[in-house]
């Protein structure tokens, strides 16, 4: 289940701003090593001031995003990362309530309605694909282990997976700032 991948702290802690999430699609999309989309060569430079790979073979130059189902799509990675956490945490407690939050989201995401409405149904569509499509696969990057004897895809392993749901978001005590934490009574 998605929602056991998603890291620990979150996606505002783990992807603190824009060029932490680009890393993160260069390392899903390329496994890190770019490759020019006009002639495949992997010897790229970037283009800090306007934020752009180029290749030192041909010359052309394109952004972090070209060749991504998040290309041409203009909303911050950030903006996107949060987004599908606030989804897949969402369905994962009600998949029946998880699609209704348009307000909420709007108000979080600091988008537009119609932003809202396309880039959710994008979403729950990528979302849905197996490992979680390629937003899924950016934010998701944990690993998890089933407990041994349960089969992926049986009654157990769905049923473990619920659990583990509820342990993860309902049971675990909020992190606490360290000084609020250092204070407290044990
Ligand atoms: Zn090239």
């Amino acid at each position: 289940m998605l929602a056991l991948r998603l890291p620990l702290e979150g996606v505002e802690t783990s992807f603190p701003d824009e060029d932490a999430c680009r890393r993160r699609l260069a390392e899903v999309h390329w496994s890190n090593e770019p490759s020019c989309i006009r002639c495949a060569s992997r010897d790229i430079g970037y283009l800090k001031t306007r934020d752009m790979f180029r290749c030192k073979s041909c010359g052309y130059q394109f952004s972090h995003r070209i060749g991504t189902p998040l290309e041409g799509a203009h909303v911050h990675l950030r903006t996107w990362f949060h987004f599908a956490e606030i989804i897949i945490i969402s369905y994962a407690y009600s998949p029946a309530e998880s699609w209704r939050a348009g307000s909420s989201l709007r108000a979080t995401l600091k988008l537009s309605h119609a932003t809202v409405v396309k880039r959710r149904r994008y979403l729950r569509e990528t979302l849905m694909e197996p490992d979680g499509g390629f937003v899924g696969r950016c934010i998701c990057p944990e690993q998890v282990a089933l407990p041994a004897g349960i089969e992926p895809g049986t009654m157990a392993h769905f049923s473990w997976a619920q659990e583990a749901v509820i342990d993860r978001f309902l049971r675990r005590p909020p992190r606490l700032p360290p000084d609020r934490a250092r204070s407290s009574p044990d």
